[in-house]
């Protein structure tokens, strides 16, 4: 039978901290402080999966699950003395949502649930405190009808400011019990004129309204965007905890707070966090009053004169401080913990593991391990590896000249240039196009989520360090200057306004979200350099893992970031983007224009000396470690001028005529040009293309060999092979070239030829190609277009709605389909290695720098991931988790 409600309090639980799928993160953690005999208020949870019956079934709540509701009801009323609704001393209830994982304030809460006309007298009575428990009642008024009832807050705020300048109050404290009890009528009284229904007075609907509202608060627009954000999937539910109320606005005896064990900032070892006297949680949360601190070093710290919880009431805090001991040790990670003092009895709401920064996961990781909570392996597998995006953002160059035009609040660390866009949906729209922008907002909402994912950095005029966008910002690991006040916004016009400066949509702006500056145009940045806690991190992680990491790289600036980050060496270097800069763009048309081979290998002959120089300098960089080249990829239409204007000033450089460049670009069309003539297929109807390659690589090897005095071994990569046939026939000229060089230089030169895996033919043929290759690089980009049969250049337009519709979970393009083409992956690893039992395999597609995905290739037995400079670090971090968990 299904159970639905596992109940808590008085020394036990049913449920525990490892039903966290079922009980939802607050009750698991709810469930096993009870089970260690802390003292938690008793209640009840309601499963996750009665949220997922709710939906399915309607939105109806079972009778069962009423029926466990209520005993567990009156499970508390024993445990508390109190009655729900009916007795002189009314139990209240607060009804909160916990879903599986975190999704802090996303969905709903109800307190102090149970208050009635009449039970308000009787809580008056109980406490013996009218004031309070009129209070009490219009906050539940106010939570209730906005969140169950739907009437917005704001006409609450409303009648509360009204009432409050009619008194000449200014603080909600200095409001009377009969003062409270007006605002409570004119609540209600606006409760039933604006919805046409009396506010319930019968504490069983208000208590089926509030879970019911939970429940549906978990497709509320924000939630949805949070779950879409953080990949939890949406069947997942919400779990709903039912527990009996404590007062932390009970008098001068009483208060309410929220601490981290370690300071969520630094991870420094240290009480962190902050408490209100005679209030109640959600006045913390509000930020209303301004809190106090816990502990007395931190009120020296802040030179604040109020009392600290230390000082004010000793004996409640030393009891919270040995609860924070005995939970970090039993977890053994830094919680984020909720509690309440009633009339000077401690009681414990919540105990989640805190939320951290980058820089402080990474001390409290290498804290524990030193204070032997946790191993080293452990230390590296609590390290979120994206995260490290946090360490890795460029810094602005000190020695730049900065245009500064304004500044704001440094409100997420790194810096970030982009084009100036005012909407999310341009930023979108330009993200799409491959341009990077910064968000200018005055402010930004929910609703901004995906601009601000696809700005660089986030620019906002109004707001705090707590506000949307730098909250936001800085979980994203992204830039943001928050409440540049001194810059103003002109929506409808699309012009940022600042200190004798117009700027509008377009314009290049560079934001120094560490020091709040704007500046005006791109400034050159600095690489962040890492050590300490991450270079230790590192280590460990090093020590731990199998797979190598490569990076896929062709410039030396690149190549040299990779080998600062870590790199083993180069995964994949694109030869095709060597030939887009300065003058050799020019010579490579003028190759691809030629009329025949003798015309192609006049112009080769000039390319030859641009690509020796540039694999020269790479492999002197990379130093002996392994380096894969990649001969020509693209069709070569990529190559040739697309716009009249371009046609004419190119065909005026190559001194040919207009119309024979015309009529060789359209020739040159292709409609399918991904599944066209590119890969190896240049090469076999081009040999000398890859002969001036091959020949390029094997000189530069013999020339840096001889400048470092380290043996190259270079790889060469041969694109796009579907047959055997393919690469049997670009290998044989391969070859043929190295006979040369080697001739020609008088030495030696050890190399490898190997292959792509891009296409579903060479995963199923792995076996035979495995004859001829001496390596496989899974190129994912490809093998995912392929295998799908989507565009990797089109799939934008409609891939985020196969994502909100649920067709698909992730992007297979940022992570690997693991059962399509991850079942290729395994099926060509397996193959080939059949054939040639040390095969290398590895990956260069965007994968190679995805956790997730390099938790596939650990499995499926890869000997290297290869990804991007900045992810390097991640990689690293990734593949160790991969190996420890595989290990351990
Ligand atoms: C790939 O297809 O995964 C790959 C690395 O090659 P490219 O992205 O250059 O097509
Ligand atoms: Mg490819």
């Amino acid at each position: 039978m299904q159970k639905w409600v596992y109940t808590f309090g008085g020394g036990s639980a049913e449920g525990s901290a490892a039903d966290r799928d079922l009980l939802g993160g607050k009750g698991a953690n709810l469930a096993e402080m009870c089970n260690l005999g802390l003292p938690v208020p008793p209640g009840l949870t309601i499963v996750t999966t009665a949220c997922s019956h709710f939906y399915d079934s309607g939105r109806v709540i079972p009778d069962a699950l009423k029926d466990e509701v209520r005993a567990g009801i009156r499970r508390m009323e024993r445990l508390t003395g109190r009655q729900f609704g009916r007795d002189s001393r009314p139990l209240l209830l607060s009804v909160r949502s916990g879903a599986r994982a975190s999704m802090p304030g996303m969905m709903d809460t109800v307190l102090n649930l149970g208050l009635t006309d009449e039970t308000v007298q009787a809580l008056g009575h109980d406490a013996g405190d009218a004031r309070f428990a009129w209070d009490s009642y219009r906050r539940f008024i106010q939570m209730y009808g906005d969140v169950v009832m739907g009437l917005d807050h704001e006409v609450f705020e409303e009648i509360l400011e009204d009432e409050k300048a009619r008194l000449g109050h200014e603080q909600d404290t200095e409001l009377s019990a009969v003062e409270w009890q007006h605002v409570v009528a004119r609540y209600k009284e606006t409760i039933e004129e604006e919805l046409g229904e009396p506010f319930p007075q019968d504490p069983e609907v208000q208590l089926w309204g509030a879970i019911g509202a939970v429940f549906s608060s978990w497709m509320n627009a924000r939630a949805v965007t949070y779950r879409h954000l953080h990949n939890i999937p949406a069947e997942w539910g919400t779990a709903v905890n039912v527990q009996a109320m404590v007062f932390g606005n009970l008098g001068n005896s009483s208060a309410t707070g929220v601490a981290f064990t370690r300071n969520p900032s630094t991870g420094a070892k240290e009480l962190y966090g902050e408490f209100l006297v005679n209030a109640q949680g959600e006045d913390v949360v509000a930020g209303i009053r301004t809190p106090q601190n816990l502990t007395e070093a931190a009120r020296l710290a802040a030179g604040s004169d109020r009392p600290s919880l230390e000082k004010l009431m000793p004996d409640a805090f030393e009891a919270f401080q040995a609860i924070c001991d005995r939970l970090e040790s039993h977890y053994r990670d830094m919680q984020d913990l909720e509690f309440t003092i009633e009339r000077g009895t401690l009681w414990m709401l919540q105990a989640r593991s805190g939320k951290r920064t980058a820089k402080a996961a990474l001390k409290i990781a290498v804290d524990m391990a030193g204070e032997g909570l946790i191993s080293e392996g452990e230390a590296v597998s609590r390290i979120d590896p994206a995260s490290l995006d946090q360490l890795l953002h460029p810094t602005i160059d000190p020695r730049a000249r900065r245009d500064v035009i304004g500044s704001g609040l440094p409100a997420s660390p790194g810096a970030a240039t982009g084009e100036i866009v005012f909407t999310s949906e341009q930023a979108v729209h330009a993200q799409e196009e491959g341009r990077k922008v910064i968000l200018v907002r005055i402010e930004t909402s929910p609703e901004d989520i995906h601009g601000m994912h696809a700005a660089e950095g986030i620019l906002t005029t109004r707001g705090g360090m707590t506000s949307h966008a730098a909250v936001v910002a800085r979980g994203m690991g992204k830039p943001c200057v928050s409440g540049a006040g001194m810059l103003r916004v002109d929506l409808r016009n699309e012009l940022l306004i600042t200190q004798g400066v117009t700027l509008g949509k377009g314009d290049v702006i560079t934001i120094d979200g560490s020091s709040g500056q704007v500046l005006k145009g791109a400034i050159p940045m600095l690489q962040p350099e890492l050590s300490g806690d991450f270079g230790l991190i590192m280590a460990w992680a090093d020590k731990t893992r199998r797979m190598k990491v490569r990076t896929n790289a062709e410039t030396p600036a690149d190549a040299r970031a990779a080998r600062s980050f870590g790199a083993e060496g180069i995964g994949l270097c694109r030869t095709e983007h060597m030939f887009f800069e300065g003058g050799r763009i020019n010579v490579m048309r003028e190759m691809i224009l030629a009329e025949d081979e003798a015309g192609r290998r006049t112009a080769l002959a000039k390319l030859l000396p641009m690509q020796r120089s540039d694999f020269v300098e790479l492999f002197e960089i990379m130093h002996g470690l392994p380096v894969t080249i990649r001969l020509l990829d693209p069709p070569l239409h990529e190559f040739l001028p697309k716009t009249d204007e371009e046609i004419a000033e190119v065909a005026l450089a190559l001194a040919i005529d207009e119309s024979v460049l015309r009529r060789r670009v359209e020739t040159l069309h292709e409609f399918n040009p991904m599944l066209g003539h590119r890969g190896c297929r240049l090469a076999i109807s081009y040999p000398e293309i890859a002969e001036m390659q091959a020949r390029a690589i094997f000189e530069a090897a013999c020339e840096a060999a001889r400048l470092t005095g380290a043996a190259v071994e270079p790889e060469i990569m041969v694109p796009l092979v579907g047959l055997k046939s393919e690469l049997d026939y670009v290998k044989a000229r391969i070859e043929a070239v190295a006979k040369d060089v080697i001739a020609e230089a008088g030495v030696g030169i050890a190399y490898l030829v190997g292959t792509m895996i891009e296409l579903p033919r060479a995963a199923l043929r792995a076996h035979v190609i495995a004859e001829s290759a001496e390596f496989f690089s899974f190129g994912t980009n490809d093998l995912t277009q392929t295998t799908f049969g989507i565009s990797r250049d089109d799939a934008a337009s409609f891939l985020s709605t196969y994502i909100q519709k649920g067709i698909v979970e992730q992007d297979p393009f940022v992570q690997i389909d693991f059962d399509g083409v991850g079942e290729l992956i395994r099926i060509a690893a397996e193959r080939g290695r059949r054939t040639r039992n040390n095969l290398k395999l590895g990956i260069c597609g965007e994968h190679g720098g995805d956790p997730a995905s390099i938790h596939f290739c650990e499995e499926t037995g890869l000997d290297y991931v290869s990804c991007s400079p900045f992810r390097v670090p991640i990689a690293r971090l990734a593949a160790a988790q991969a190996a420890y968990r595989n290990g351990g």
